[in-house]
């Protein structure tokens, strides 16, 4: 039992209450859309990392299954606001859902719709400073098999598939190539390749093109990295000297080998990680436009 209060439906409940009938449509077919977003300690008190650009996809994600959010972007900003403080977090991760009520049958129309918001402290999502990857087996959903660049409930069944894959051959994440074959993403993380500080990474079309990828683009092109976004055969992999993930959760991470090719270190990878670490801290004032103060 938490103290803690979740966000729904326009009131602060208690963590233990925030529960839904079994016959919730979501829950059966996945027709929810969700974001995950992170907030951060800095010398101005807990800051959120790019909270409008995360509500603008959360509205966009929802719009794409019909459902219609009962709330402004202005509103969602403030009840997260309001739970960071309320539940006395620091730093943490930062969890709005919506999604369709009890209703059975495929077609969700008239369903109720709810939105939620939790929040909870999340330190490291990869337990590794340097992770092991394998290329799964599962390939990414296909881009017309739904709508790719919404981040959608549904969509992660073939994240989980692949998750789970990976972690049974004892490596600690996957990474999904694309219909055609070329590389894609993570299950919940986009990748980039270097070579002679040149960043590559695939470009949008089988990929949630992410936040922390944009951010990324941003940060490395400050530090005068030149940036390709191209399809990128698995073959290909062994000419770049390094890789690393990116995403909110992950933040960034290098990786240390893709199945049996290793990398031959993560230098540059260690020098955008710190740079992502100190920007989301707010320590760089030209980034510090990303940051939504609580206080
Ligand atoms: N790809 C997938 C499949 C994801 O789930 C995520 C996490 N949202 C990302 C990429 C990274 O996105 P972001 O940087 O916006 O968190």
């Amino acid at each position: 039992m938490t103290k803690q209060k979740i966000w729904l439906d326009g009131k602060l409940v208690d963590w233990d209450k925030a529960n839904f009938h079994l016959l919730t449509h979501t829950l059966h077919y996945g027709s929810g859309a969700f974001e995950g977003i992170r907030a951060y300690a800095t010398a101005s008190g807990p800051a959120v990392f790019r909270l409008d650009d995360h509500l603008k996809r959360f509205v966009y994600s929802a719009k794409v299954f019909g459902l219609k959010m009962p709330y402004k972007i202005k509103e969602l900003k403030g009840a997260i606001i309001d739970l960071l403080k309320i539940n006395r977090l620091e730093e943490g991760y930062i969890r709005p859902i919506v999604f369709y009520g009890n209703k059975m049958g495929l077609v969700p129309t008239g369903a109720p719709i709810h939105v939620a918001i939790a929040a909870w402290p999340w330190g490291k999502y990869l337990a590794k400073d340097r992770v092991a990857v394998k290329i799964s087996k599962f390939i990414r959903l296909h881009p017309k098999s739904t709508v790719i660049d919404a981040k959608l409930s549904g969509h992660y069944a073939n994240s989980i598939v692949a998750s789970m894959e990976a972690k049974d051959l004892g490596f600690d994440e996957a990474l999904l190539l694309d219909h055609e074959g070329n590389i894609a993403e993570g299950p919940g993380e986009n990748i980039f390749f270097i070579k002679d500080r040149t960043l590559v990474t695939p470009q949008p079309g089988s990929i949630l093109p992410g936040i922390t990828r944009d951010s990324i683009k941003r940060i490395a092109k400050d530090l005068k990295y030149k940036l390709v976004e191209k399809k990128i055969r698995p073959a290909e992999i062994k000419n770049y000297a390094e890789a690393f993930f990116v995403g909110t959760a992950v933040e960034v991470c290098p990786i240390a080998r893709i199945n049996n090719f290793k990398f031959k270190g993560s230098e540059q990878a260690t020098e955008l990680q710190k740079t992502y670490n100190d920007t989301v801290r707010g320590k760089i004032k030209k980034y510090k436009k990303w940051l939504t103060y609580s206080k």
